[in-house]
Order: structure tokens, then sequence, then C-alpha cells
């Protein structure tokens, strides 16, 4: 069952006590578990993130060597290493690196009344090589130029299957935190959804794919985060994962929706949701409620890649449910998912 949950980015904002909002009101903030390697040191495994980019508290260039000051009454922050010095403000794309200025890819921005600042462009801008392990997600800074080759890029290309190798795909578990989504008893879908979407993620990385969670624990994030989160990856796929909810206590079944678009691409979203569903059915061995074309769904109507959402049973029948809470469904229902996601890159 997917909510529409409207003003809930109000609710994104007020946990993680968020300053900025773009102008629709669209948190483009989220936190999310990673690991920050600075040479061989782990400097945290928690961060937060605008637009794709880690963002970490402005002491840590004191790590990389550098220096900083910040002025309270200007927002204004200061980068200074030996040979780079970089000005920036909260709350403003504008950097002046040496001389010139440049966009950076985030903003810096307060967050629990700390400086957070764009480590990869910070880094980089300070002739250190940054590198994203999406197997991983570990960030890692070289301030030596030297990455060790198990943190070599994001696009490693050290997998047999050759197929997965350069692909981003988003693994959405539906929910979660605040909204738990359909709950029957003590069940919460939220949970069922994580679940199968831990075990389609191990998948996918063990075939060598980057794959991104747009949440790996139970937490609240929005929807239109969860759409920005794949779109400033430029992922590849997304594949949302939710348990239905009836009136009917006998619906038994799944089915897939997509958002309908009239673009004509080799792979859409339409494209995927059948390619999905008729796995599903199969892999499954489950009721055949086909692919549903839901305009205002917003993960799949706000991703710019290839974008569907598996329903994978009911959750309000008795006989279904027994079977939903199931490892040996999950991985399955895993297993299917996974081989949908390779169908669709083949095309
Ligand atoms: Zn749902």
């Amino acid at each position: 069952m997917l909510k529409k949950v409207i003003a809930s980015f109000l609710v994104f904002i007020l946990c993680f006590g968020v300053l900025q909002v773009s102008a629709q009101g669209k948190s483009e903030y989220y936190s999310y578990a990673a690991d920050l390697w600075i040479d061989n040191q782990l400097i945290g495994n928690e961060f937060f993130y605008h637009n794709g980019n880690m963002l970490v508290p402005l002491h840590v260039v004191e790590l990389l060597g550098a220096t900083y000051e910040f002025e309270p009454e200007t927002w204004r922050i200061r980068i200074q290493s030996e040979s780079q010095s970089l000005t920036m403000h909260i709350a403003n794309y504008q950097c002046a690196n040496q001389a010139k200025l440049e966009k950076m890819p985030a903003k810096p921005t307060f967050y629990n009344n700390t400086v957070m600042i764009p480590i990869r462009y910070v880094a980089e801008s300070l002739g250190m090589s940054v590198s994203w392990d999406g197997k991983t997600d570990s960030v890692y800074v070289s301030t030596t130029g030297n990455i060790p080759e198990e943190f070599i890029d994001l696009r490693r290309d050290d997998v047999e299957n050759g197929l997965l190798t350069n692909k981003i795909i988003i693994v959405d578990p539906g929910h979660g935190g605040s909204d738990p989504g359909a709950v029957a008893g003590n069940i919460k879908e939220k949970d069922l959804n994580l679940q199968v979407a831990k075990i389609l993620t191990d998948m996918l990385k063990e075939a060598g794919a980057n794959v991104y969670m747009t949440r790996k624990d139970d937490r609240y994030v929005g929807l239109y985060t969860r759409a920005a989160i794949a779109n400033n990856l430029n992922a590849d796929l997304f594949i949302s994962i939710h348990h239905n909810a009836s009136s009917n206590s006998a619906a038994k079944g799944v089915m897939t929706l997509f958002y309908p678009s009239s673009k004509k691409q080799k792979m859409n979203g339409q494209k995927f949701a059948q390619i999905v569903q008729k796995n599903m059915v199969n892999d499954l061995n489950a009721p055949d409620w086909g692919i549903i074309a839901r305009p205002n769904l917003v993960v799949t109507r706000e991703t710019r890649m290839p974008a569907a959402l598996a329903e994978l049973g009911f959750m309000s029948t008795k006989s279904e449910l027994e079977r939903l809470v199931t490892y040996e469904f999950q991985e399955q229902a895993a297993k299917s998912l996974y081989k949908s996601i390779i169908e669709a890159l083949k095309e």
C-alpha cells in the first residue's frame, strides 16, 4: 500500500533539523549510512547528503591538513591549505576557489548546529583524490593520491558479470520510520519491504552492481527525497518494494505499478513493470493483478530512469501473510526482482 504522503517532507525536516528547503518545498537533504575514510582511517559512518553528495562537519578539513574559519554573521566559510583557499557560504552553491568562482555540486548547510560542507568538492579542490565505492557504501579520501585498490571507484569492473558493472540500481523499501505502510496485527509493511530490499541489494552487489538503498534501516524518508536520490545518482533503474492490503480479506497476488509516460524509450517504467510482473507471477506462483498505471505515484513519476513499484502480496489476507513473513518467500521475491533487473538491463 503506497500512502500519499503530502506534507510529509515537513516531518523529514523536523527530524533532521534541516534549514533549507528548495523552492518547491521538497527537501533535498537526507541522512544515509556510509563510511567516510581519510587515508586509512575510518572517520565515521553516518552522514548527511545533498544532491547525492556527502556533507561532513567543517572540522573534518583539519584531517586533510587544512584550517578553517566560520563567520556566523555572514555565514561565510573559509578553508585554507598550504596552497589553496576556498570561500563559500551556507545555503549557497558558489565557491571562490582561489580567485575563480565555481558552482559546487551541493550547498553547505547547518545540521545539529554544525556547519556541513560537501567533502568531495572540498577535498578535490584541495588537490586530493576522492572515490566512492557503491558496493561497500564508502567514500574514500586520499591525501596522498593513492586510493587503495579495494576502494577504486564507484564503477569498478572487477566482477565477471559485465552486465551489472557500471550500473547504478536504486532499491527503494517503501515506507519506514513513522510511516508503517500496511499493518496486519504486529506486522508492518515497512519491515517486510526492508527485508526483501536487503536481500535484493546483497544479490545485486554480489553481482557487481552499484546499489543504493533509499533507506537501510527503519527511518522515514520522504517520497520526493527518494526520487531525488535516484536522479542525483543518475541511476539506471529504480525498483520500489511494497506489500499490499485490501478490504477483501481473500485477496491474493502480485501487481506492479508504474508511471504512464508518453516517451518512447527502449526501456521505460511500463516495460520494466511488465518484466517485474511477469517474473513475480511465475517465480512466486502468485495470482496476476497485472501492471497498473498510476499517474500520481511520486517515486515512479519523479524518477528520471525506468522505475517500477512491486506489490509482493496482500498482508490483509491471513494465508498470504503467513507466506510473506517467511525468509523463503522473501528470498524468492528478491531473486525474482533481481532477475527482472537483469532482464530490463539487457533490453
Ligand atoms: Zn506500501
